[in-house]
Parts: structure tokens; C-alpha cells; sequence
């Protein structure tokens, strides 16, 4: 195994998957530096039952989250821009730039500790500024896909189970999915949540929905029907 910024076989490095860009943050209007992945570049290799991506040469979760330095403010790359209220932002500010002391981030390539700490903040400043119960959701499903990796099943799935509420409290109180789910992709998902954290019988409702929902693609429902039988032989295991 190549350590990480060394050429993999493909001779590509971490880095070269990634360049800097300039963003405004809507928190405290600075500029700042931000780091993206070539997403075109990128080559899936795998993806888990609930959507977690590996790639090739890079894991583009690590630099998922933005930063701003100055301010504390963090969000997901793809909600960093979404308009905040005022008291939004007087929020973060009361709570977070007051006692913000900036961190050191490598120039380089992000470690998973690194992204972990900056997910966190991530999640502290959706708590912080009540955000869509979506959002949170989503940022605790990526921390447990770092978890994952560094193969720490006792945070995995306490940021799993986290996530599976948040997305089922988003399914109850938000008009449309987020993340560009449908309804049933939404659905499936947190029935693999319930059976990834042991509540099994949340499950199998989820999964059922999603196998009689009439709207649900038949690759959908296929992938239920696995996840359902995995549900029911792991019941079994737990009752012999
Ligand atoms: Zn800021």
C-alpha cells in the first residue's frame, strides 16, 4: 500500500486531484481559500449499501466540508453558499466566532482526524443555527463514513444511528427529500441505517415501504429485498 501522497499505481497523487479556489463566506464576508476535488477525475471503485463511495487515489469526503478561519462558520461544499437569516448568522456569531481561535489546516493533503474535527464543526454549526433536521442528517451519515474507515465501529454507528433519526425526522416535518434523493431512495436509505445500527424492526418497515411502494424503481426494490434478508437472518441469528 502507497502511503498517502505517495504516486499509487496510477502514478497520480492525492494531490493532483485537488486545487485551491476563492470563496466568499456568508457569515463574515471574508474571502477565503477553499479546497476542491476534480470531480471529473474521479473513479468509483465501490460504493457500500448505504451510498458511502470509495474512489480511486483519493477520498474526496475528506475535503467535503469548508471553513472559514476567521469566523468558525462550516458547512457541507454544496450548502456553504445557501442563504442564512440574520438571526442565523447572529447565531453562529454569538455562539461560535466569539470564541473562535483559528485553526492550523495543512496546505496540502486533509487526514482523516483532520476531517473529522472540521465535520464536527460542521455539525456544531448546524445545531448552533437550527438547521434542517437534512442537513444534519447528512453531515452525521459522512462522519460515520469517516469512522468507517478508520475502522472505529463504536462511533460509526453512534453517528449512523444520529442520522437515521435526523433523516426520519426530516421525512416526517420536510415537504421534499434533500440531497436529490426521492422519497423512496430516502426511505431505503434509512431502512439501511436501522438495520446497520440493530433496529431491526424500523427496518423492515423502511425496507417494506420502499419493496410495495409503487413509485420505487425496480433496482431500488431489489436492493431492499437484499437488505430485508439480511434483516430477517440476522433477527434469527439473535434469537437461536
Ligand atoms: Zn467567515
Amino acid at each position: 500500500m502507497p502511503a498517502r501522497g505517495d504516486a499509487t499505481p496510477t502514478g497520480k497523487i492525492e494531490q493532483d486531484y485537488l486545487y485551491d479556489k476563492t470563496v466568499v463566506c456568508p457569515v463574515c464576508n471574508s474571502k477565503i481559500t477553499v479546497k476542491v476535488v476534480k470531480a471529473s477525475r474521479l473513479r468509483i471503485i465501490h460504493r457500500d449499501t448505504d451510498s458511502m463511495a470509495v474512489y480511486k487515489d483519493i477520498n474526496p469526503l475528506l475535503y467535503d466540508v469548508w471553513l472559514c478561519n476567521h469566523c468558525g462558520y462550516a458547512n457541507l461544499q454544496t450548502l456553504f453558499h445557501k442563504p442564512l437569516s440574520k438571526s442565523q448568522i447572529q447565531l453562529i456569531k454569538t455562539n461560535i466566532t466569539a470564541r473562535w481561535k483559528p485553526r492550523d489546516y495543512p496546505q496540502s493533503v486533509y487526514s482523516e482526524a483532520i476531517a473529522l474535527e472540521r465535520f464536527k464543526l460542521a455539525i456544531y454549526n448546524a445545531t448552533v443555527r437550527h438547521a434542517a433536521s437534512s442537513e444534519i442528517a447528512m453531515l452525521c451519515l459522512k462522519t460515520a463514513w469517516i469512522y468507517r474507515m478508520m475502522k472505529d465501529e463504536t462511533n460509526e454507528v453512534k453517528y449512523l444511528t444520529w442520522a437515521c433519526q435526523e433523516f426520519e425526522k426530516a421525512y416526517e416535518t420536510e415537504d421534499t427529500p434533500a440531497f436529490g434523493m426521492d422519497a423512496t431512495t430516502q426511505m431505503y436509505l434509512m431502512g439501511e441505517l436501522c438495520r446497520r445500527t440493530g433496529n431491526y424492526a424500523r427496518a423492515l418497515r423502511w425496507l417494506g415501504e420502499v419493496i410495495t411502494s409503487p413509485s420505487a424503481k425496480q433496482t431500488l426494490k431489489d436492493k431492499a429485498r437484499d437488505q430485508k434478508d439480511l434483516v430477517l437472518e440476522m433477527m434469527k441469528k439473535e434469537t437461536t
